[in-house]
């Protein structure tokens, strides 16, 4: 059995980052039985937690950062030795040694890269400075709690899933709300622009501000409040900026080693790190939001995922070919998955939406004016394959279909009723008007 060679041949096992891809490596690497040293080295100095509690109950103050814990396997949490609060600012590939902005130097035979993302607002933007905050840690829903003690009103900049919590828990707090985007409609890449359209109306309904189709033009100072600029001239004038713009894979400590940084790590179809000729990097592993690899239930062409539900796979999967050595593994394939409660709204999403998919629509409830929110389910399809899914308060239907298509990646119908056509909406994007339905 390999794992017990790799015992052999690794003494030391290092996972950079901490967070649910990096913990996830750790916990199957001790399931599988692995006998040498693993560390688990990350640069936040609190123990790892639910990234996404903090743009939903750390920021509403149903939860405190102690209450988001990361539920950690306990024999996994004795046994590794725990690195935090320390950077990984460089890795030497000949020495194998990654070392940190604390000096030290950890050395190791297996690596796992699960170093993750970080928020990333534009340069000129004066993020620190008093009421401009980013939010994708925990000291960052902390911070920005703290600020809203007293403030008025709040500006938001990007509407994708993060920023919609956001200002959702802003107008639970009774804050005045705006809420900026570039793309017409909310949640875009989140959950298509058809089912993002129907959110938006939702958000204006709860009195949420929208400039959509806007972008910052500039952010400045005004007495002691913020001016923000969109670039059709209006000025809007606030107490807080949230910049939930964006993401960048977090590479630094990777530079000048040879690996393909163009998006994230580049690796092979079983999470295996390659360099920039394509060569698989004995020994190394990449896995969570970081890494860029083909995954084959959809496409050969690499990509990034950056979802809680894929980094736990990803990191399990990652554990799995590290101790395989070069024995060959079975691809790793992942269903992405994620779901948000916001405005009244459960958002379901399983799979992909190709802009040029056939699409269905399922009113739960057909005949109610206020539609999205008496639930509607949208699939996905290509080749007459199901590839994607969005529920809207659709709870039951959702999950089933999502059962069936985590077993059987080849589902061909949804088993809800067949289909009638309905007349298109003017509103539905043109990549999408090839097929749609409504379902009674
Ligand atoms: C506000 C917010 C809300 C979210 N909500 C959802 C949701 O509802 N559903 C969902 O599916 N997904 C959600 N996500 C995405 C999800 O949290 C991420 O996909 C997931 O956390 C990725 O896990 P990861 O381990 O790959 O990376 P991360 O969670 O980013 O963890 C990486 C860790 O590595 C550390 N690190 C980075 N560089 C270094 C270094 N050089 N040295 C040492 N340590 C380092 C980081 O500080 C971090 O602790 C949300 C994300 C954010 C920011």
């Amino acid at each position: 059995m390999s794992r017990y060679r790799a015992s052999i041949v690794y003494d030391r096992i290092l996972i950079v980052g901490c967070g649910r891809a990096g913990v996830a490596a750790a916990e199957e690497l001790t399931r599988l039985g692995f006998q040498g040293e693993i560390t688990l080295l990350g640069d936040e100095t609190n123990a790892p937690y639910d990234r996404p509690a903090v743009s939903k109950r750390l920021l509403d103050g149903r939860a405190r950062p102690c209450d988001v814990k990361m539920p950690i396997d306990t024999r996994t949490e004795r046994t590794v030795r725990w690195a935090l609060g320390r950077r990984a600012v460089h890795l030497d590939p000949a020495t194998r040694t990654v070392g940190t902005d604390t000096g030290e130097a950890f050395e190791f035979d297996g690596l796992v890269i699960a170093s993750g993302a970080h928020a990333a607002p534009p340069r000129d933007w004066p993020i620190g400075e008093p009421g401009i905050h980013t939010l994708y840690t925990v000291d960052d829903a902390w911070g920005l709690r703290q600020d809203l003690r007293w403030a008025e009103k709040v500006v938001i900049v990007g509407a994708g899933l993060t920023g919609c919590e956001a200002a959702c828990t802003m107008r639970n707090l009774a804050r005045q709300t705006v809420l900026v985007d570039s793309k017409p409609q909310v949640l875009t890449r989140a959950v298509g622009e058809m089912v993002g359209e129907m959110i938006t109306e939702e958000v204006r309904h709860d009195g949420v501000q929208l400039r959509l189709g806007r972008r910052v033009a500039s952010i400045s100072r005004r007495r002691r409040r913020w001016l923000v600029t969109l670039s059709d001239g209006e000025e809007i004038e606030t107490d807080i900026v949230v910049a939930s713009a964006g993401e960048r894979p977090e590479t630094g400590f990777l530079a000048g080693t040879g690996l393909d940084l163009s998006d994230g790590v580049l690796c092979d179809e079983s999470l295996r790190v390659l360099d920039t000729d394509g060569r698989v990097i004995e020994g190394v592993v990449a896995a969570g939001t970081v890494a860029r690899w083909p995954n084959l239930r959809y496409s050969t062409r690499p990509q990034r995922i950056g979802q809680w539900i894929a980094a736990l796979e990803q990191g399990r999967a990652a554990a799995h070919t590290l101790l395989a050595l070069d024995e060959p593994v079975p691809p790793v394939t992942v269903l992405p998955r994620y779901w948000s409660e916001q405005f009244g709204l459960r958002i379901q999403v399983a799979g992909v939406m190709p802009p040029d998919a056939d699409i269905s629509v399922t009113h739960l409830r057909p005949g109610r004016r206020e539609s999205i929110r008496a639930g509607a389910l949208v699939s996905y399809y290509q080749n007459g394959r199901v590839v994607g899914l969005v529920g809207v308060n659709a709870m039951a239907p959702f999950n089933s279909l999502t059962r069936a298509l985590l077993v059987n990646p080849d589902l061909v119908e949804p088993a809800v009723p067949t289909p009638a056509p309905m007349p298109m909406p003017a509103s539905a994007p043109v990549a999408q008007r090839r097929r749609l339905y409504a379902v009674a």
